[in-house]
């Protein structure tokens, strides 16, 4: 069955037509990437998915687990089980880390009508996911990514994500800014975190997270639309020709 179904989705952002007919379906234990030039719209694609405000669906549909995503407020997206690491991740100075996870933990079992966890069990899990991510003690005490460095908010991202569970989770530009090491933990934690149960969409500029996150799907968006549909070796392939080729292609139809 389908995890995340996206069909002819068309989408405004300040009256401008960005997103002209999206069709894209994902399936459980999936791991689809979609690449494109710059100003394509991948950052729109999953902003209008997480119900971001300013974003105006304005013809298609998407469904998640059968159910009308679009429908819902950002924050039962969430709860359903959508995760979204924005590519400029925001600062909370006064909030801890820990004390933000706890609320976000317990506002989705809240949705799912399970009770809220102790303490001991909460300090457990973060403990237990930590590992996953190698993320500092340290950094779980500070205030929601103030003053983090572009790898240590990524890193922390990938700790949310393997906090709160997600079936989908899309990583919009995770690699930018990330030195090696840290994208390979970043990667590293999207691998241990994959099952058959959940899928991941990597948006991506450059080839080179695809080195260590394995798609089974490659997507190319251009101008709004998704222009070509491949298998890993489509990245490569984008990454020795640049994306020329495509704009001509997509010209020429
Ligand atoms: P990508 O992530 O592929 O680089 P974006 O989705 O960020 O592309 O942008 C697609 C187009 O939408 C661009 O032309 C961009 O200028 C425009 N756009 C995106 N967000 C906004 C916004 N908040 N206000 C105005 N224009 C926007
Ligand atoms: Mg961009
Ligand atoms: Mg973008």
């Amino acid at each position: 069955e389908l995890l995340l179904d996206v069909n002819n989705l068309h989408a405004n952002v300040e009256g401008k037509e960005i997103l002209k007919g999206i069709n894209l379906q994902v399936r459980p234990g999936e791991v689809h990437a979609i690449m494109g030039p710059n100003g394509s719209g991948k950052s729109t694609l999953s902003m209008v998915l997480a119900g971001a405000p300013g974003y105006t669906v304005t013809d298609g549909s998407a469904t998640f687990h059968g159910t009308d995503l679009l429908a819902l407020s950002p924050e039962d997206r969430s709860h359903e089980g959508l995760f979204l690491s924005f590519q400029y991740p925001v600062e909370i100075p006064g909030v801890s880390m820990v004390n933000f996870m706890r609320a976000a933990v317990n506002e989705k079992r809240k949705y799912l009508r399970q009770e809220p966890l102790s303490a001991s069990d909460f300090l457990k899990l973060m403990r237990q996911k930590r590992a996953v991510v190698e993320l500092d003690n340290k950094l779980a005490s500070r205030s929601v990514n103030e003053g983090f460095s572009g790898g240590e908010k990524k890193r922390n991202e990938i700790f949310q994500m393997a906090v709160l569970e997600p079936s989908l989770s899309i990583l919009d530009e995770t690699d930018s800014g990330l030195d090696i090491d840290a994208l390979r933990i970043v990667a590293g934690g999207v691998n241990k975190l994959k099952t058959q149960d959940n899928a991941t969409i990597v948006i991506t500029h450059y080839q080179r997270l695809l080195d260590y996150i394995k798609p089974d799907f490659v997507h190319v968006l251009y101008k709004g639309r998704i222009v070509m549909t491949g298998g890993p070796e489509l990245a490569l392939e984008l990454e020795e020709k640049g994306y020329d080729w495509i704009k001509e292609m997509s010209s020429n139809e």
